[in-house]
């Protein structure tokens, strides 16, 4: 096989713990959005995974910046674009798979900016980013695997708290407080997936 076999792995893993979330997705998005970001996420991640053959093929930042395309022109919503954008950034800093936490950290870092620039948005408006960015900083803090996880957990569940100040959710106001972002809901999935891959799980 060519390409990268772990960058395939965590493809195919991501689209599967995507997939197997897909309601609860839909149901978060119901609460404070239009309900859509489980149908987005699991057609976006259905293509990637459709496509894995050709992905994996690519250099290792070249597939990531294929997936990130791929989700652009199928994921729909505000997410698409911004989760695109990201995985673009994300692969244009890496040629190669980092072999070290403070790689995977400053290519994070890249995403993060993307969606940043993308969303005119930053952490605290109940987003993506308030998962994304504690994830970072767990990183290049030195974070091992479970701490990994357990700092994407917290983080989603104090987006519950949060008033959201972008996207559709920001609509409601106050009533969005209550409720778990969505968004930052799937890039928990996302990172999970990814921990679950370097784990061997
Ligand atoms: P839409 O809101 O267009 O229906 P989705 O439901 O697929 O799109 O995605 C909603 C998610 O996108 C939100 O839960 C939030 O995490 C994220 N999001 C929306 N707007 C922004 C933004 N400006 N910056 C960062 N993330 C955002
Ligand atoms: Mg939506």
């Amino acid at each position: 096989m060519s390409g990268d076999p772990l960058l395939r792995a965590v493809m195919v893993k991501a689209s599967a713990i995507i997939d197997a979330h897909g309601e609860e997705l839909t149901a978060l998005d119901q609460a404070v959005g239009d309900g859509d970001h489980g149908a987005n996420m699991r057609r976006g991640f259905g293509a990637v995974a459709g496509n894995i053959d050709e992905l994996a093929a690519l250099p290792f930042g070249a597939a990531l910046q294929r997936a990130g395309m791929t989700l652009i022109l199928t994921v729909g919503g505000a997410s698409g674009p911004l989760y695109g954008c990201g995985l673009i950034a994300f692969g244009k800093a890496a040629s190669d798979r980092p072999d070290n936490a403070d790689q995977l950290a400053s290519m994070l870092k890249a995403g993060i900016d993307a969606i940043k620039a993308r969303g005119k948005s930053d952490t605290g408006a109940k987003t993506m980013l308030d998962l994304l960015c504690p994830v970072h900083a767990a990183l290049e803090d030195g974070a091992g695997i479970d701490r990994i996880r357990t700092v994407a957990d917290d983080a989603l569940e104090a987006t519950r708290s949060m008033q959201a100040k972008k996207g559709r959710a920001s609509f409601l106001g106050e009533r969005s407080i209550g409720h778990v972002d969505p968004g930052a809901r799937s890039s928990a999935l996302i990172v999970h997936a990814i921990c679950d891959v370097l784990e061997g799980k």
